[in-house]
């Protein structure tokens, strides 16, 4: 069944906090804030341009939801439960801050069906989190979790990697955390530095270095992975693609690709193949041209964006040309590899490649 989000979206409303990444505040003041009354006529246009079948939630992001009056709140989600009840819509999200969770809230979210919190996190690492204006630590997302876990929601968790003070060992500690905490999905964004932040002015008077692409890349990467090995969904890497971050005036710098999460895949399927040739390579008299098997679904993850994966592999390791050949036999995120004329195949999944790299201290393993 197709997923199709209907996204409302209160900037800053209700948010008193000033994150140095955050130009909510900036959006906020060119925008009037939606009324409530506004959002049945919102659902309904949405929902004439739904196919019929989709499975359909109401997500209301920007700002802090649970950090607004209450009042206000239960304004909006008066508007959407009819649509809840008469099995229009399938599901109710919001997303707000960790400490903008506690019972009283939870059970008026519950009474109006919304099933799927998300967490901003960002880090779990506390300097990064005061460094970053958060205004909250790491023992509040502990507890939010926590109760949200108890009350019965689907907890969802927002992290960001390269804040300031941040460092990839100290997103892999992040990771370790969250997973601790069994969300049932994650997002990961790279930090983007955007006009009228407080980033922007520490970027631009050079406290502040953003991260390069293949940095961010990378660390996404391993954390991908860690979740993976944990069966955790990561259900978005990078921004949405918009014209807002395609301008230079609003986007100064950081790694914002529009298809950021595909790189990160691909990047993944890069370490993968790299493993197996060198698995190959230590067999005795292999100097014939190797087949790469691939499930069809993951052939342009495994190629990379201009042949780039094998182009760096080939010259990596000195494997001559590598060729692909597609084979359903091969699940998808697994790879197998055999040399021309041989019978004997290789092959390596996803899990086993994880387990590799958490044995060999690369990744972080299980305590
Ligand atoms: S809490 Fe959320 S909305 Fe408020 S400033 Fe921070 S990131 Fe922006």
């Amino acid at each position: 069944m197709k997923h199709v989000n209907i996204p409302i979206f209160i900037p800053h409303v209700g948010c008193p906090f000033t994150c140095i990444f955050c130009n909510q505040r900036h959006i906020a003041s060119q925008l009037e804030p939606l009324s409530p009354s506004a959002i049945p006529e919102l659902v309904d246009q949405h929902l004439a341009t739904i196919p019929p079948g989709s499975e359909i939630e109401i997500a209301f992001f920007g700002g802090s939801f649970t950090m607004m009056d209450v009042s206000l709140q239960e304004a909006y989600l008066r508007q959407v439960s009819p649509y809840l009840i008469k099995g229009l819509i399938h599901g109710l999200r919001l997303s707000t801050r960790p400490d903008g969770i506690d019972p009283d809230i939870l059970k008026m979210l519950k009474y109006w069906g919304v099933d799927t919190v998300e967490l901003g996190v960002q880090s779990c690492d506390d300097e990064v989190l005061a460094a970053a204006g958060r205004g909250m630590a790491l023992l509040q997302i502990v507890e939010a979790s926590r109760l949200l876990k108890e009350y019965g929601f689907k907890l969802g968790i927002q992290l960001m990697v390269g804040l300031p003070g941040d460092n990839r060992l100290k997103d892999l500690a992040t990771t370790r955390v969250i997973i601790g905490l069994r969300p049932d999905m994650v997002r990961i964004y790279p930090t983007l530095v955007i006009a009228g932040t407080e980033l922007a002015r520490q970027w631009r008077e050079g406290s502040y270095q953003e991260l390069s692409l293949p940095e961010a890349v990378s660390v996404c990467a391993e954390m991908l992975l860690m979740f993976q090995y944990h069966h955790i969904p990561v259900i978005r890497l990078g921004l949405q693609p918009s014209q807002e971050l395609q301008s230079a005036e609003t986007l100064l710098a950081g790694p914002y690709h529009p298809a950021f999460g595909e790189l990160v895949e691909q990047h993944i399927f890069y370490m993968q193949a790299r493993e197996l040739l060198l698995d190959a390579q230590a067999l005795p008299g292999r100097d014939r041209p190797v087949n790469l098997l691939v499930n069809p679904a993951d052939v342009s993850r495994l190629i990379g964006q201009h042949r780039r994966n094998f182009l760096r592999l080939e010259e990596e390791l000195g494997t001559g040309l590598l060729k692909v050949i597609k084979s359903e036999a091969i699940a998808p995120d697994s790879l197998g590899l055999y040399y021309s004329g041989e019978n004997r195949i290789l092959t390596l999944v996803r899990e086993d490649f994880i387990r590799r790299l958490i044995d060999r201290g690369l990744l972080p393993g299980e305590d």
